[in-house]
């Protein structure tokens, strides 16, 4: 029995390392602080020791908004990639996939619809169950409905003259 492959899900978040305090105070430091430090001491270096403060402020204050600008830009980013993503893999399904119940539990699995593949392992109970496909065909002629009422009217008319004959030929025997 070939079983389905696993197919790779979208949802899936790689286990986060907590970063450690020392991780945070150095990145705070090297990205909040070392910047505006750099600067102030240029205007220091320029414009002599009263610039130390409003030059640390203001490059601080730059820094913050850039900072906050850039991390909102790549979370809406991320999210986009990961909307995409997800778009893509329900139209895959979609063309590619069909959902079977489990026999054993009931929980609806996603399997491909490969006629190769001729079993699944259950997501949620993990029992292995054969997989059989039904394929029915219909018909796609349509149907008009004038003509189809025409054509059974058509019919009671007959059975009509029909019963109506034989009920003739009863009466003339009988007579
Ligand atoms: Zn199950």
């Amino acid at each position: 029995m070939k079983t389905a492959p696993d197919f790779p899900d979208v949802n899936y978040n790689p286990p986060s390392r907590e970063p450690s305090v020392w991780s945070r105070v150095g990145s705070l430091a090297m990205y909040t602080i070392v910047p505006p430090a750099v600067i102030a001491s240029g205007c220091w270096l320029a414009f002599g020791f009263a610039a130390i403060a409003p030059s640390f402020l203001c490059a601080l204050g730059i820094d913050l908004i850039v900072g906050y600008a850039v991390n909102g830009y790549q979370t809406v980013r991320l999210e986009k990639i990961r909307a995409e993503l997800m778009k893509a893999q329900m139209e895959y399904e979609r063309g590619h996939m069909v959902g079977v119940s489990c026999p054993q539990c009931g929980q609806r699995n996603i399997v491909p619809l490969d006629l190769s593949i001729d079993g699944f392992e259950c997501d949620k109970c993990h029992t292995k169950n054969k997989l059989y496909y039904d394929f029915r065909a219909a018909s796609t002629m349509d149907l008009n409905r004038e003509e189809v009422m025409k054509a059974a009217e058509q019919r009671m008319a007959e059975m009509d003259s029909r019963t109506k004959n034989a009920w003739d030929s009863m009466n003339e025997v009988l007579k």
